[in-house]
């Protein structure tokens, strides 16, 4: 089949093969994927409608096992530099997050030995208790893995007791490539094996949890690779209708084990554009302006992205990669709106909430991203210290 033929049945909404997928990447030029993108994003989003959601990624703790190679957030066990957050801490923050309009915290973290299963259902309680209203999008498949082998129980019974302690929808991240022989080149097949992700998404999916999809790109893998990624998702939403949206971005390598180039935004521009054209079973699709920059994530909107992501008020993961973008609600209605479409606030089941929250009351300006910490500081908050900890530098700490 030659690329027009192709071009003519995604345009005409038939599904495309990974081989006609991979021809499109190759031979289509790039203003033609952003046109076929756009028109595909029109047909599902038919009123120009571009949405955002408000809320505040906390990263809990920066302690993590794992070792990825690609990582510059995570601290080894016993490292000074390793943090956990209190409960104080966090209900602080979805204090702020509230008072900016927003609806929900999105919660990941490290693979820490020394925080029990236990202390993410009290933080969940407690969190619920103090705000019923306010939703938790919380731990990333590698991360219920992890509870699960450190708690000796099923992923589906760790689901299970998230989901009774106020979990309400699970984060796509830990995805990076889904195919295992990119997986082993950046140490993450131990954390999680594509399989083993894919296998707690649907066990989400099944307990009528709905979850995100992710993808990040420009490490080890081929562009069959990325396809593959892409065709994955779509095979698993074919079979549970589970996903809300995905989200793709580049492999940000400062100060990473892995190091390199980062990809290019024609790169990011293409890759997004042909998962809107192979994942034609997903609605939505993010822009990804914190690691690709407001003018990149405004072009995304062209190159089908219907959604700008998080106002997101704090970072810590991509800024410790080197990428540090922020764009509060005023900012990314801006550049929404210059983009000719209508701005919309959302949830996390992508539901339409209203206009801009700042068009209907004062909400403070946030120019600059916060951290995990005001001040930066390391350690264990004091109510973490009454937790069983599993590591010897852990137990050490807690004596
Ligand atoms: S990406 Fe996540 S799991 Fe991997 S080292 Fe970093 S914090 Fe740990």
């Amino acid at each position: 089949m030659n690329i027009q033929d192709i071009i003519t049945k995604a345009g005409g909404g038939h599904r495309v093969s990974a081989d006609e997928a991979l021809a499109l990447y190759v031979h289509a030029p790039t203003h033609v994927l952003g046109r076929l993108a756009d028109e595909i994003r029109s047909r599902k989003h038919p009123h120009r409608i571009v949405t955002y959601i408000i809320d505040r990624n906390v990263n809990y703790t920066n302690v993590c096992v794992a070792k990825c190679n690609f990582c510059a957030f995570y601290r080894d066990v016993g490292s000074s530099e390793g943090y956990v957050l209190g409960f104080p801490e966090i209900f602080r923050k979805i204090d702020e997050t509230i008072e900016v309009g927003g609806v929900q915290l999105l919660l990941q973290g490290g693979h820490n030995p020394d925080l029990p299963l236990t202390w993410y259902e009290d933080l969940f309680r407690a969190v619920k208790d103090r705000y019923p209203d306010f939703k938790l999008h919380a731990l990333s498949p590698p991360e219920v893995i992890h509870l699960s082998r450190l708690s000796q129980i099923s992923v589906p019974e760790v689901i299970d007791r998230l989901i009774s302690a106020g979990l309400d929808s699970v984060p796509g991240g830990g995805a990076e490539i889904l195919v295992d022989r990119v997986r082993r080149l950046l140490h993450c097949y131990g954390k999680a094996t594509a399989d083993e992700w894919l296998d707690v998404m649907r066990e989400a999916h099944r307990r009528g949890l709905r979850t995100t999809a992710t993808m990040m790109y420009g490490t080890v893998e081929t562009m069959e690779e990325r396809i593959e990624h892409m065709i994955r998702l779509r095979d698993l939403q074919d079979e549970t209708g589970g996903f809300t949206a995905f989200i793709t971005w580049s492999f940000q390598p400062d100060h990473t084990e892995l190091g390199g180039a980062e990809a290019t935004g024609v790169d990011y521009l293409r890759t997004l554009a042909l998962a809107r054209i192979v994942l034609d079973n997903f609605d939505n699709l993010q822009a990804s302006w914190v690691t690709q920059g407001g003018k990149v994530g405004q072009l995304s909107l062209a190159y089908g992205a219907n959604d700008m992501g998080s106002v997101m008020i704090e970072e810590n993961v991509v800024r410790a990669a080197g990428a540090a973008y922020c764009m509060d609600e005023i900012e990314i209605v801006r550049n929404v709106e210059d983009a000719g479409f209508v701005p919309k606030r959302r949830n996390m089941h992508y539901d339409v909430l209203g206009d801009p929250i700042f068009r209907e009351r004062a909400v403070p300006r946030m120019l600059s991203l916060a951290t995990a910490r005001p001040d930066g500081s390391a350690g264990e908050a004091p109510d973490v210290k009454s937790y069983p900890a599993r590591s010897r530098a852990g137990k050490e700490a807690r004596r």
